[in-house]
């Protein structure tokens, strides 16, 4: 038992992975494992990698290369390596890497927790040591993807669909607003999915309403996928005060053409067909999204169809990322990654600069009204802060005056926005709100 070893868990990639690693390092501790924060106390590095895309998987590599050289000058005594890129290339690295002790795939909880001479307690599977600030949490609701987009080589890395049971994921909840969590955040790879692959049936309402009954300040949901997304929960959103009116749903494009290839599965006219009864069932509803262009073979006016599309859509919060051509993808074994770098980069502008205009219009309507926020930080006098209409670590930031406010981290109050930009609102707290 290494009990006397002080372990560091990096977690690196998105919050599925967070959350694996928060899981993990609550099971390490119930047999007695010590983590530190900082890699340079530790005798044991743990990285959780990330494989999306290039850069993604560059990071991974140079955190583990870093660790390695640590190993190799016995400033630690092991390493290991886990997640979506060891899933991905646990051969190459372990020939490339023979510094790390073991790699790890993207459901070895078990057999790491044996390795750190433990075991694995399924009754405490619901606990988490969170990463994340206290007064917010991821909730994964699902394992994997069953969907088929071709530049996505995530079900290759986390398997397929494998939905927690709601009883599962209410106890989770439960146990993490005993913690004092104020805001959840509901994620998957793909949340439209949730329940088809339990009975055939979406059961994402269904969770939606028990974690509403739970006393969360926020509920908000995340990567919600076009294709079967049930409707019926944005009507819940709509009557349930403790759910925001906010919608992650990436779409990635808007042409036929390239939505075909894509495999997406869901045509323009279905896709804006959804989106407009989504904002018609829920006029309050703020939509982010997520797009993607220099897809191969994505013509000239292919990509000026998706800025006339964002240009009329005005989705509220818009993330916009190059082409990125993947091994693993089912697209990269077929179309060649024919659109040049910068042509790819220079889309992305174009839309991101619409997108800035579209956003400071929307913020300007914010101006000279109260709104209520919850506090991420707080430096002296001044609050950085997010309405129900931002979600953590992507969208807009609320910078307030909190004058004589004895307001902190985690504190919900009332602001009056005063002035705004394309991604930021300033402005000064009103009254603080108890919850
Ligand atoms: S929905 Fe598509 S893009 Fe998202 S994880 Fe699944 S395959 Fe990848």
């Amino acid at each position: 038992m290494l009990r006397n070893r002080s372990i560091f868990l990096l977690s690196l990639g998105c919050s599925k992975n967070t959350v694996d690693s928060e899981k993990l390092i609550s099971q390490a501790e119930k047999n007695g494992l010590h983590f530190v924060e900082h890699a340079d106390d530790a005798d044991i590095v743990i990285i959780n990698t990330c494989g999306f895309i290039a850069d993604a998987k560059t990071e991974s590599i140079d955190e583990i290369l870093a660790a390695a050289e640590k190993r190799k000058q016995g400033e630690i005594t092991a390493l290991y390596v886990m997640g979506c890129l060891s899933a991905l290339y646990a051969r190459e690295l372990r020939a490339e890497l023979p510094e790390v002790d073991r790699f790890f795939g993207t459901s070895d909880m078990e057999e790491i927790i044996a390795m750190l001479g433990g075991t694995l307690s399924p009754q405490h599977l619901h606990e988490r040591t969170l990463l994340t600030p206290p007064h917010y949490a991821w909730l994964k609701i699902a394992e994997g993807c069953s969907r088929t987009c071709s530049f996505c080589a995530i079900p290759k890395m986390r398997g397929k669909y494998t939905s927690e049971p709601v009883e599962t994921l209410v106890k989770e909840a439960r146990s993490l607003r005993e913690k004092g969590v104020k805001e959840l955040n509901v994620i998957a790879q793909d949340i439209s999915y949730y329940g088809y692959d339990l009975n055939g049936s979406s059961q994402l309402n269904d969770l939606l309403q028990q974690l509403s009954d739970l006393d969360f300040h926020w509920i908000r949901l995340l990567y919600a996928y076009p294709q079967n997304f049930p409707l019926e929960v944005i009507d819940t959103m709509r009557e349930r005060q403790n759910i925001c009116n906010y919608l992650d749903i990436p779409i990635q494009h808007i042409n036929d053409r390239i939505l075909a290839s894509m495999k997406r599965g869901i045509s323009k006219d279905e896709t804006i067909r959804l989106l407009e009864s989504i904002r018609d069932r829920n006029p309050d509803i703020r939509l982010r999204t997520t797009m993607i262009t220099g897809y191969p073979g994505e013509t000239r006016a292919e990509f000026e169809e998706l800025l006339e599309f964002v240009r009329d859509f005005r989705f509220d919060r818009l993330g916009c990322f190059p082409y990125s051509h993947e091994e693993h993808t089912s697209v990269y074994a077929t179309l060649e990654d024919n659109v040049e770098k910068e042509k790819k980069q220079e889309r992305v502008r174009e839309i991101m600069e619409l997108q800035e205009g579209i956003s400071r219009d929307n913020n300007k309507q914010l101006e000279r009204q109260t709104i209520e926020v919850l506090i991420d930080e707080a430096d002296g006098q001044t609050a950085y802060c997010r309405t129900q209409y931002d979600a953590p670590e992507v969208d807009n930031e609320c910078i307030l005056n909190m004058g004589e406010a004895d307001l902190k981290p985690g504190d919900f109050c009332i602001a009056m926005i005063e002035d705004s930009t394309a991604y930021e609102l300033y402005g000064t707290v009103l009254v603080p709100r108890n919850h």
